[in-house]
């Protein structure tokens, strides 16, 4: 994504991964490949690799600097975690990312996790002399509160999916006090807020950004690919809860369709950014190119 701006905002990525990934059939259960074929010759070419069969699928950071903040919005895979392949990408395009933007780690004033997944908590904490801590020694971590129960929940029960994701990426951010546990409502200040979108995870947020009478909305995993825009109930196998995720989807779809909102999916390829646009009880994902 090249450099976006709302207002007084700006808006880059940072990007982990990018690439072919997995098939529709792999990702969405309830894919019908007839269907599945008609939609993706009329999708934007940047979204599917014909060769292999497979979605394109990117992973990143998006960064916010408002007047007064420096924030990142979910943090990809991080590094030293030990995730089984695929997931053990590697770590330099995102530190190369980073340091690309100016940035340290000192300047992060705020972390927002849309929800708690291996893919989006990773770079939360770094290990340190065999313990992790906050990578971001001055920010503070945005992390809904009924999301943080859920996946402690699952942890104390042992099952903690997936993996060792809530000890090594949102327990030690807890435990360090950096974390504001926060509710529905929260809003950072007039510029940053969240909408709830439950379904993918238990209380997963969409976290927008306002700015002279302009909004943008990191969208998180609210969806995965432009197909679920054609297909809304199309969704994704990792979800939480695909009913509700369906729903989510849905009621956000319609709060935005033919808005000049302009949505920050965080698996969108570049150049990522787009619109929604109402199509009958379908939608249309227009990919912002200018
Ligand atoms: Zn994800």
């Amino acid at each position: 994504m090249q450099s976006l701006t709302i207002g007084d905002v700006t808006i880059t990525s940072i990007i982990e991964r990018d690439g072919p990934w997995r098939t529709p059939e792999e990702m969405f259960p309830a894919y019908d490949p007839a269907v599945g074929k008609r939609h993706l010759a009329a999708l934007d070419p940047v979204v599917f690799d014909p060769a292999s069969g497979k979605m394109v699928i990117t992973y990143q950071t998006f960064v916010v600097r408002t007047p007064k903040h420096t924030i990142l919005i979910d943090t990809c895979t991080g590094e030293d975690k030990g995730y089984a392949p695929p997931m053990d990408f590697p770590k330099q395009p995102w530190r190369d990312g980073f340091a690309a933007q100016g940035l340290r780690v000192e300047d992060i004033d705020y972390v927002f996790c849309t929800h708690l997944h291996i893919d989006h908590t990773g770079w939360n904490t770094t290990l340190r002399d065999g313990r992790w801590v906050p990578t971001f020694p001055n920010a503070k971590y945005v992390f809904h509160k009924r999301e943080y129960a859920a996946w402690e929940e699952e942890h104390n029960k042992g099952n903690n999916p997936p993996g060792t994701v809530f000890r090594d990426n949102c327990l030690p951010i807890v435990e360090a006090g950096q974390a504001l546990l926060v509710d529905d409502d929260y809003a950072l200040d007039d510029t940053v807020t969240l909408t709830p979108t439950p379904g993918h995870s238990p209380c997963h947020c969409c976290v927008n950004i306002f700015s002279k009478g302009q909004r943008a909305v990191v969208a998180g995993d609210l969806m995965h690919h432009q197909i679920q825009c054609r297909e809304p109930n199309w969704s994704a196998k990792p979800d939480w809860d695909m009913k509700l995720s369906a729903v989510s989807r849905r009621k956000f779809f319609a709060s935005v369709a033919d808005t000049d909102t302009l949505i920050l999916p965080i698996h969108f390829p570049k150049p990522t950014v787009g619109l929604i646009r109402a199509d009958g009880d379908r939608f249309n994902y227009r990919f912002k190119r200018d």
